[in-house]
Order: C-alpha cells, then sequence, then structure tokens
C-alpha cells in the first residue's frame, strides 16, 4: 500500500501527468470536488487528502490504473528509443538549454502571462517526448501573474495570490552538502543573490531562478514577484537575473550547453556572461564574440518595432557598469552590440539587436513574421535587400497532448494508438480520419461542446455571484425566458486571448444591428464566448473588456454573448475544445504567430482568422475560413471597417448557412467535410514536435 501512494506523489511531481490523459483521471478521480478547488494541482491534491483516506480509495480498480499510469510514465522516463536518438544522438548527450521568462506548463503553475509562455511550455514538452537533453531556464515569481476578476462596471481588477513552493512540485536546487544552492549576480552597484528550483517537465528540466530570499535587499526581493510586473528598472533586473544568473545556474550544476536558445529578447543578457566566460580564457573581444554568437540561437516574436524591449543608456550604464567593469568589457563596447545606429551610442539599447547580432541563427515564428522581421531589422545589416536579412522562420506549433487530452484524446485512440500516429503526417492523418463516420464526428462535436457549456453555468455562476452581478444578469425579469440559453445546437464562436489591443477583440461588435440579428435568427442563431485578460498597465486593453461585458449585458445578447473571466490554460483547454469556430481578427501583420487557432484542429473546430501568422500558411480555402485576403489600409479606421465588413460578411453568408445545412439525420455534411480537412492539414503540422524537429534539424545541430 505505501508504495502505491509513493508512486502517486511520485507521479504528482513531474509535470508529465499534465499531458497524460489516464494520469490526469487518476488525480481527479481521488476527489472530483476538491480537483476543482486546487486549480487541478495534484501536490495540493495530495496534502489535502490524509494517507488513511488515500488507503481507503486505493481499491483494486483505482489501483490497477495507477499501476499502467506508473508503468508507462517510468517507460516514457527510460526509454532510449526517441526520435533525437535517431535524428540528433549528439543531442540525447549535450545539452540545449532554452531561456524564456515565462513558461505555460499546466494552469497550477502560474509562471505565464499568454502566448509566448504557452509555446515555451509546450516546447520543453516536445523536447522531453522527442528525447532531446534539454533544460528550461526561467524565473520562479512568487505572485505570478494576476488572477483576473471583472467588478459589475465590467472593470478588470487585479489580484496577486502567492504562490507558494510546497504546494507545486518545485524541487529545491541544492549544492553537493544539501544546501540551498545560491547564485551571486551583480546589479547596479549591489551584490544580489538568487536561490534556485527545478520542475520535472518529463524528462526535461525546468530551472527557475529565485531572488526572494532574506539575503537581498526587499527591492531585489521582488524582481522574483511578478511575471512582466513592475517598471523598466524591475523589467532589466528581471531579465540581468533570467539571463546572467541562468548562465551561472547552469555553470554552477555543470552543466555546459552547446546551445543557449533565446525565446525573445528578454533573456539576451545571457550573452554578457558567456562573453565574460570567454575573456576570462584570455580571448580578445572580437574573438570572444565570435564564440559566443556560435552557441547562441535566437527566436523573435515582436513584428512591431515599439514592441521591443530596449533600454536607455543610463539604465543600462546604472544597472551593468560595475559588473561589465568587472568582466573585462568596455561599456560602450557593449552598447555597440544593443544599438541600432552605430554612429550613435547614446541612444537605446535594443535586447533584439543584442540578440540578433550575437546569435548564429536567428527566426521568426511564422512565414510571414520572418519577412516582417527581415524589413523591421535590415537596417542593422550591411546588406541591400530584406531578402539577404539573416532571419529565417520556424512556425509555431501546439503540444498536441496537452491540447487533447481527455474526451477528444480518448476518440482518437478508438481508431488509432495515440495521437502521434494520427499527426504523424496529413497522408496518416487523412487514412485514420477516414475511418470516422459523419455521424461519430458530429456526436464528438456535440459532446464537447456540452461539456464547454456545462463549465461556463458553473463557471459563470461563481464569476457573476461575487460581481455582485448575479440578479442584474441573469435572474431580471426580462431574461427568464431567455435564462440559461447556451445551447449545443447552436453555432458557437469562441474568442480568447490576451487583450493586446492590437488583437481588436471587439471588432465584431463594430455593428451591433448586424450582430443582434445573426445572434437572434429564429432557425441560424449564434452564440459567443469570450475571454481574456489586459496586462494591469494597459487601460485601453480594460476598455475592450468593459465594452464587451456592457455588450453581453444588452437585452439582445443576454445568456448568448458570454465573457469568462481569468482566461488561463484550465479555461483555455475547455474553449478550444468546445467551440466550433474560433474568432480571430488581428490588425495584419501583427500577430507573430498565433497558437491558439491550433489548438482547436484534433477537436474539431474551425478556425476563422484575418490572414496573420500562421494562418496564411495553413489556410486553404477549405479548412476554415479567411476574413479578407490580406489587403493592408493606412489607417487603423479604415482596416477596422475593411475587416469589419468581411467579417460579417463571411459569417453570414458561408459559416452560419453551412453550420445549417444539414441532412436527412440532422447531421452538416459540408461542416464536417471542412472538419476532416482541418484535422488532416492543421494536426500534423501545427504542433510543437514538427517545430521542434525543425530547431533541432536546422538550428541546434551545427552541420
Ligand atoms: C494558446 C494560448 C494563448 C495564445 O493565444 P494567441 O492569441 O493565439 O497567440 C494565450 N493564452 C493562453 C492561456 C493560451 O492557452
Amino acid at each position: 500500500m505505501r508504495h502505491k501512494i509513493s508512486a502517486l506523489k511520485k507521479l504528482s511531481r513531474n509535470l508529465w501527468w499534465s499531458w497524460d490523459t489516464e494520469a490526469k483521471e487518476l488525480f481527479k478521480e481521488l476527489s472530483p470536488l476538491l480537483w476543482e478547488r486546487v486549480n487541478h494541482n495534484p501536490v495540493e491534491l495530495l496534502h489535502h487528502i490524509s494517507n488513511d483516506e488515500l488507503q481507503a480509495r486505493l481499491d483494486c480498480e483505482f489501483s490497477e490504473k495507477l499501476e499502467s499510469v506508473t508503468k508507462r510514465f517510468e517507460e516514457y522516463l527510460a526509454t532510449q528509443d526517441t526520435w533525437a536518438a535517431k535524428h540528433a544522438p549528439s543531442l540525447t548527450e549535450k545539452t540545449v538549454a532554452y531561456f524564456s521568462a515565462e513558461f505555460g506548463i499546466h494552469e497550477s503553475v502560474r509562471i505565464y502571462s499568454g502566448g509566448l509562455g504557452v509555446l515555451s511550455g509546450d516546447h520543453i514538452k516536445s523536447a522531453s517526448d522527442l528525447g532531446l537533453n534539454f533544460v528550461g531556464v526561467t524565473l520562479f515569481y512568487k505572485e505570478g501573474y494576476f488572477l483576473q476578476s471583472l467588478n459589475r462596471e465590467g472593470w478588470q481588477t487585479e489580484e496577486y495570490p502567492l504562490q507558494y513552493p510546497e504546494s507545486l512540485p518545485l524541487e529545491k536546487v541544492t549544492d553537493s552538502e544539501g544546501k540551498d544552492l545560491i547564485i551571486s549576480l551583480d546589479i547596479a552597484q549591489s551584490e544580489v543573490f538568487a536561490q534556485a528550483w527545478f520542475l520535472n517537465v518529463g524528462r526535461a528540466r525546468l530551472y527557475l531562478l529565485d531572488t526572494n530570499i532574506p539575503a537581498n535587499e526587499s527591492h531585489y526581493r521582488d524582481i522574483c514577484s511578478r511575471v512582466y510586473g513592475g517598471d523598466q528598472n524591475m523589467r532589466i533586473n528581471q531579465e540581468i537575473v533570467l539571463g546572467i544568473g541562468g548562465v551561472k545556474l547552469l555553470r554552477t550544476l555543470g552543466i555546459n550547453p552547446v546551445v543557449y536558445h533565446m525565446n525573445e529578447g528578454h533573456s539576451a543578457f545571457l550573452i554578457i556572461e558567456l562573453l565574460a566566460a570567454e575573456l576570462a580564457k584570455g580571448k580578445e573581444f572580437e574573438e570572444a564574440k565570435a564564440n559566443v554568437k556560435e552557441q547562441c540561437v535566437f527566436t523573435t516574436h515582436t513584428p512591431v518595432a515599439a514592441g521591443h524591449d530596449r533600454f536607455s543608456r543610463d539604465m543600462m550604464h546604472y544597472s551593468l557598469d560595475k559588473y561589465l567593469n568587472k568582466t573585462g568589457i568596455a561599456f560602450d563596447d557593449f552598447m555597440r552590440t544593443g544599438s541600432e545606429d552605430q554612429s550613435n551610442l547614446h541612444g537605446l539599447f535594443t535586447m533584439t539587436v543584442l540578440a540578433l547580432n550575437l546569435s548564429r541563427t536567428a527566426n521568426g515564428v511564422s512565414k510571414l513574421h520572418g519577412e516582417v522581421s527581415r524589413e523591421m531589422w535590415q537596417h542593422i545589416y550591411a546588406v541591400d535587400s530584406p531578402g539577404d536579412v539573416p532571419i529565417g522562420h520556424i512556425t509555431n506549433g501546439v503540444h498536441t497532448a496537452s491540447w487533447n487530452s481527455g474526451r477528444t484524446d480518448k476518440f482518437w485512440r478508438q481508431y488509432t494508438d495515440n495521437l502521434e500516429t494520427l499527426t504523424a503526417s496529413p497522408d496518416a492523418a487523412s487514412e485514420i480520419v477516414a475511418k470516422v463516420t459523419d455521424e461519430e464526428l458530429w456526436s464528438l462535436r456535440y459532446r464537447l461542446k456540452r461539456n464547454l457549456i456545462d463549465f461556463i453555468y458553473r463557471y459563470l455562476s461563481n464569476q457573476l455571484f461575487h460581481q455582485h452581478a448575479y440578479t442584474v444578469y441573469l435572474e431580471d425579469e426580462s431574461s427568464k425566458s431567455s435564462k440559461n440559453p447556451l445551447s449545443p445546437d447552436v453555432l458557437t464562436i469562441g474568442f480568447a486571448r490576451r487583450f493586446a489591443t492590437y488583437k481588436r477583440a471587439p471588432l465584431i461588435f463594430s455593428d451591433i444591428e448586424r450582430l443582434t440579428r445573426l445572434v437572434n435568427h429564429p432557425t441560424m442563431p449564434v452564440q459567443i464566448i469570450f475571454a481574456g485578460k489586459a496586462h494591469p498597465h494597459d487601460d485601453a486593453g480594460k476598455h475592450y473588456i468593459q465594452q464587451i461585458v456592457e455588450h453581453t449585458r444588452l437585452p439582445q445578447f443576454k445568456g448568448k454573448i458570454i465573457f469568462l473571466e481569468n482566461y488561463n490554460l484550465g479555461v483555455a483547454k475547455r474553449m478550444i475544445s468546445g467551440v466550433d469556430v474560433w474568432l480571430n481578427n488581428p490588425i495584419r501583420p501583427m500577430e507573430a504567430s498565433g497558437t491558439s487557432g491550433q489548438k482547436t484542429a484534433l477537436h474539431g473546430g474551425l478556425n476563422f482568422s484575418i490572414p496573420d501568422g500562421w494562418w496564411p500558411e495553413a489556410y486553404n480555402g477549405e479548412n476554415g475560413w479567411s476574413i479578407g485576403s490580406g489587403e493592408q489600409l493606412d489607417n487603423h479606421q479604415d482596416q477596422d471597417r475593411h475587416d469589419a465588413a468581411k467579417l460579417y460578411d463571411v459569417l453570414e453568408n458561408q459559416i452560419i448557412p453551412t453550420f445549417y445545412d444539414r441532412n436527412v439525420n440532422n447531421i452538416p455534411v459540408k461542416w464536417l467535410k471542412k472538419v476532416r480537412n482541418a484535422i488532416t492539414t492543421i494536426g500534423p503540422v501545427y504542433n510543437t514536435h514538427r517545430m521542434v524537429k525543425d530547431y533541432t534539424l536546422q538550428y541546434y545541430l551545427k552541420d
């Protein structure tokens, strides 16, 4: 019995469980109620269940399941038969280190804010699955990113509940004597200390630096409080700890990566620490730079010039001069590595420029974003045309198993061994999809949508209760007849992501009359689910949320257009699996890739998107819909008007009629044809297994 309990505890301490359907179910079965209350956190769950209680629950059936999951987990950890062993054997030994300011691995570990973090999380999971020797490096944020609630006025408020290491599967990094391992850093004139944790993510490890220790003055302890929290000074401090601290930590642990992959410019200060090591070996600065460049790989994510991290010369001098002096790097030499204008070292220091200058490869995250990046950075290269700028692209993907656990995973396993066979290639997918009847596929859609609606009612009653809006919203006289009107029979559109203004969340409300008609059509109605957080400093984004919440309260939209608060990985999983159509309407070309639409494919969802980010590559005319064909107008008002008109036209004339076009058995045959096309063309391509293989073969391996 005792070894069963310890097997369960062991399972809870490796996030592998989060992408394994049966492992997840084990924890949920222990106590479904508690499982919800602890935000699907098995470590916390097991804290709340005594060993006696556990023993009582470990009946025969449960024990058998536990045994089979444990067996699979152990095989997963031990197997030598991996993709990397065949295709990149050197990288099963030598380490790739991946630095990112955020990692979205599971909703219970709140160290991410949005898509960039989710991408990092999906990247490390695939690296583990594929058998690379891979470590991630990030910060441990004790307050994480905020929890969003909306007040009665629909205004976003932020809460920062602490997350405690002992409630997470975090392990403390210790030295050979078992004492906390402490890294020392120079920031400004001070010495700052960081301890470190790690999370097991399958076979990979994610290291997290943490300055929240008594040895530090309080303003340095706060560096690791919040994801992207604070001002510019906080930002530079976070980036020093992540980049410089990260390299120091790996070195102290005896890990010598052959590749340092910087996911966005936040971690680019790691270059300083690598330069320092070269200088300490007696190399000249130019040679040191050349050697560092050989070790670095850089991925940029920001298609807008103003969106890149930049620091003033003063701030750079204040924060880094002492340390640069120590390492023997002249301040101006360093300023030169990050200056867009080499003739003026008094301007801003751009993290992206540092990373571009000192990486052996650089890439954008979709074909279109590659093009945009080459144009945006041409001025820092001595080349005549954007085509010659050495920035390539690898299009983002999503971790298939993480985004398809549960019902969808089980559905596909009726037709094939596992999701990896389904997503191995478009041909493999076609063959498997051909085995599924329309009735079966439609019944999957129906069940997933019903799950989402059940979830929404549970979630919403809680949300309205604390908004003190329950009575105004659902129970007033006028809406009695339409109470709980969400229905699995109705075409359901989802829109959820960070509320950065370029993503234009309220675009579909541009013509209220037209939307009213579509939503309330007597035989072909539509319902829409929204969610998303605005950055705490982004009042424009908060106004967008408020506008949408106000619209959801209009009589004609009440109960038919819904805003769910506190978008996170858990809410995302519900939404992307349940909705029929995933809407994405950013201002082109500001969405570097976007990944949320990729998550819908194997659940049978269809994308309806501006041809931005990954969508122009994936869209083939049959696997979803495009909003316009990429027309770019000079000003935002015209652009919004243009894109909104296209959006309504496609929705009214194509999407809605196709959804409601039924055969004698009430099956939307033409719709399902599109669903089949999306499964076969999107699932096998826009996943992180394909993406990490591309990174490995094109960038991690040196010829
Ligand atoms: C996938 C995901 C995103 C990314 O959204 P995009 O707008 O498609 O880039 C953001 N937040 C969460 C919680 C996600 O799961």
